[in-house]
Formats: C-alpha cells, structure tokens, sequence
C-alpha cells in the first residue's frame, strides 16, 4: 500500500494552526494532500503552514463572509476549529453563546453549503466534524458547546444522507478530553466553576468518566481522521466515532 494514499486529493482542515487541527494538517499532508489550513491566529498559522507545508488563510469563522473567501474545491472538508467557555447558565454571556453556535455549527453548515458541489460533481468526499463526547453527552457548565456539539451531529447526518448518493460521507469524531490548549485552558475555569484546587480538575473532571485514565493525544484523533478519508472507509457514514477512553461505554 502507498504511504501517501491521498495524492491529488486536497483538504481545507479549519482551525488548523494549534491542538487537533494542527495534528489534522500534519497527517493529511503526509498522507499525500493538498491541505489547506484556516485559523483565526496568523503567527500560528504561519508556523503551521511552514512546518506542514499546507496553505494558511487568515479568517475569523465567526463572520460568515470569511467563509466566501475559502477554497471551495476541495475534496475533504474537516470542520474543527472550536472554543469553549464555562459557566453556570445564569451567568452565560449570551454573545459569547452566540458566537460559539456561529464558529461550531453555522460556520460548518456554511463550509459544507460551499464545498459539497465540487465533491459531487467528483462523485468522492469526505466531511469529517470534530464533534466531542459532548455530541452525545452532557456536562454542567458547557450550555453553549454542549449545544452546539449536538447541532453540528445533527447537522454531519443529514449531510451524510443527502451525499451518499455522490460518494461523500459525513461522519463525527467524538473525542474525550485531548492534550491541547483548549483543555488546558479549562483547568482554571473548571476549578473555580466547581469550586475544587486545580489539580483535582484532570483527576476529577477530565478522567472522571473515563475507562483509559490519560487523556487523548491530537496525533490519535488526526489518526482516525486520515483513515475516515481513505477509501476503506467509504461505507462508513453518519457516524459518530468515540475516541473517548471508554467514556460512553458505561
Ligand atoms: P485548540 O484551541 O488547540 O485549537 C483550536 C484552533 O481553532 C486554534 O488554532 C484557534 O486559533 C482556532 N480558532 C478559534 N477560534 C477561531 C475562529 N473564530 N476562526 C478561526 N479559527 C479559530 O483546540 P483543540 O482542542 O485542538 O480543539 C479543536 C476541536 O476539537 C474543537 O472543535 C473542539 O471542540 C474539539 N474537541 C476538543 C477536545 C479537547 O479535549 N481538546 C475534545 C473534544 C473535541
């Protein structure tokens, strides 16, 4: 088998430049793609595009013209870029609410409104949604990215049924807690939303619920990501995979 499977395929990874999308970028590449990477952070940008040799644009996805600016002829779409912000409902800010369902549900509905037709007119794609646990799982704290997960799961099924017919799929990766400055970003917020010392908050909060005790890497996640776009893949549709340690299964 070719170590670079996906030569002449191109992918437009979002969020590209730290964490999940970053390890997406760098597997897509050399797994032979075209990639092209878009966050909102041009320093990291730059360094990603540098070290993978992708494409970097430059676009905040919360404004939906952003989105016209993007390649639309692309055969793997992977809509990853994503923020998190915890607080008890009563205080959410309701702005930061919104824009949360802007980045992680409209803004992939927009990207898969631009980027379906050419993989029809191909008669092959691949739409793969960084989804999370909490696509299928709550957690107190969360309204906004609990919300907007379950949206964007909604959203990569009705995408999968109306593609099949033109050998795209659609599926969702459902990770647990991954080592990325999203993550460690919460640590604070979780400690002083649930009131424990900080260094219960991994123990506690992030391996909690799960049967692995460590959380997850972004090179695991890019992983299943590269093989959702292998051709081996191709019957697996509307689906939701857990990389999740165990977390649902109990
Ligand atoms: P990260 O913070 O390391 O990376 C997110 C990237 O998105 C950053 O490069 C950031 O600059 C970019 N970004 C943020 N807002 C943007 C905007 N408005 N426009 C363009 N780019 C923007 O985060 P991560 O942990 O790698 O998370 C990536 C995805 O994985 C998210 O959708 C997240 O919900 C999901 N996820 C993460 C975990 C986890 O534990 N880290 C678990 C499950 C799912």
């Amino acid at each position: 088998m070719t170590s670079t499977p996906l030569q002449g395929r191109t992918a437009l990874v979002t969020g590209g430049a730290s964490g999940i999308g970053l390890a997406c970028v760098r597997a897509l590449s050399a797994a032979g793609a075209k990639v092209h990477l878009v966050d909102i952070d041009p320093a990291a940008a730059a360094v990603a595009a540098e070290d993978s040799g992708a494409v970097a644009h430059v676009a905040d996805l919360t404004d939906p013209a952003a989105v016209d600016g993007l390649p639309a002829d692309v055969d793997i779409l992977v809509n990853n870029a994503g923020i998190q912000h915890v607080a008890p409902i009563q205080d959410f800010p309701p702005e930061r609410f919104a824009a949360i369902q802007q980045l992680m549900v409209t803004t992939p509905f927009l990207l898969m409104r631009r980027c379906l037709p050419a993989m029809y007119v191909r008669g092959w794609g691949r739409v793969i949604n960084i989804s999370s646990v909490h696509g299928v799982r709550a957690s107190p704290h969360k309204a906004a990215y609990v919300a907007a997960k379950h949206g964007l799961e909604g959203l990569s099924k009705v995408a999968a049924l109306e593609a099949a017919a033109h050998g795209v799929t659609s599926n969702c990766v459902d990770p647990g807690y991954v080592r990325t400055a999203l993550v460690e970003g919460q640590v604070a917020d979780q400690a002083r939303a649930r009131g424990i010392p900080e260094h219960a908050v991994v123990d506690e909060v992030f391996l909690g619920r799960t049967a692995i005790k460590r959380l997850i890497e972004p090179a695991e996640v890019a992983a299943v990501v590269r093989w959702l776009c292998s051709d081996e893949a191709g019957y697996l549709t509307g689906a939701s995979i857990p990389l999740d340690g165990g977390w649902t299964a109990s």
